[in-house]
């Protein structure tokens, strides 16, 4: 369960993120839309803790993620800011799926998947290749195992980039333009896989400029601007009889 509350985030005195709420129930696929520059990724990364928020803030399951609630005589509570270690904990109960996949480039697809639930969650390397060739198969790719990321397609990468991200058995799943860098043709096979974790269950956030991928998978559609969330709502009322002129016109333009 995702709860984000009056979310900023300036850079110098460029303002990114102004007063962002945002709630994602278990299960549930967001779709994030919005032009170039609107905040998006910056907010991916605020709910991974790639980056400080300046005010307020990201709770995961009901833990503030980047830092520990503790109470106070004065404010009712404060938040005292956790280690990098305890961050790390957090984090590894969010997947987070890049544009431009971001696999290690000398670990084969099995290896890359058996890295984090080994190295950041402890795990014994034998039960976690079971499940990393699980995994693969899961996304098509049980015959690539052994390949290094240079003999996958980027259909093929980003794939095994979903399988690791699946791999620490997250709770929240965070998409950044997961199909942006993909050639046309590619597109559809990472969307697919997309849409079968939606349909299994899975919570996801999704950015992404694919409207049809949205009005197909989203229960909710948030469109941002300037760093404001112009609109947010059901996915069919949104894309269908958008209330903002910004978001129709948006909308226009991508379809
Ligand atoms: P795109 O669709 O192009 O990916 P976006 O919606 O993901 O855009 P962000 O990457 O979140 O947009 O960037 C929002 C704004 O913040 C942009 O104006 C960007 O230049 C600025 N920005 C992002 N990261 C930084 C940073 N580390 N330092 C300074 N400015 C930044
Ligand atoms: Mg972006």
């Amino acid at each position: 369960h995702l709860q984000i509350q009056g979310l900023h985030k300036s850079y110098g005195t460029l303002e990114v993120l102004h007063d962002v709420d945002l709630e994602v129930r278990p299960g549930e696929v967001t779709v994030v839309l919005g032009p170039s520059g609107s905040g998006k990724s910056t907010l991916l990364r605020l709910i991974n803790h790639l980056e400080r928020p300046d005010r307020g803030f990201v709770a995961l399951d009901g833990e503030v993620i980047g830092y520990a609630r503790r109470p106070s005589r004065r404010h009712g509570h404060v938040l005292r800011e956790l280690t990098e270690r305890d961050v790390l904990r957090q984090r590894t109960r969010i997947g987070f799926v890049f544009q431009n996949f971001h696999l290690f480039p000398h670990l084969t697809a099995l290896e890359n998947v058996v890295e984090a639930p080994v190295s950041a969650q402890g795990r014994r390397r034998s039960e976690v290749e079971a499940e990393a060739r699980e995994l693969l198969a899961r996304v098509g790719l049980a015959d690539k195992a052994d390949a290094r990321p240079r003999q996958l397609s980027g259909g093929q990468q980003q794939r095994v980039a979903i399988a690791r991200a699946l791999a620490v058995r997250p709770s929240l799943l965070l998409f950044d333009e997961p199909t942006s860098a993909l050639d046309p043709e590619l597109v559809g096979e990472v969307l697919a896989v997309i849409r079968d974790l939606a349909h299994g269950g899975t919570t996801l956030v999704v950015v992404t400029h694919e409207v049809a991928f949205a009005r197909d998978v989203a229960d909710t559609v948030v469109f941002m601007d300037a760093g404001r969330v112009v609109e947010q709502g059901p996915a069919a009322q949104v894309l269908s009889a958008p209330r903002h002129a910004r978001t129709r016109a948006f909308l226009d333009k991508v379809r």
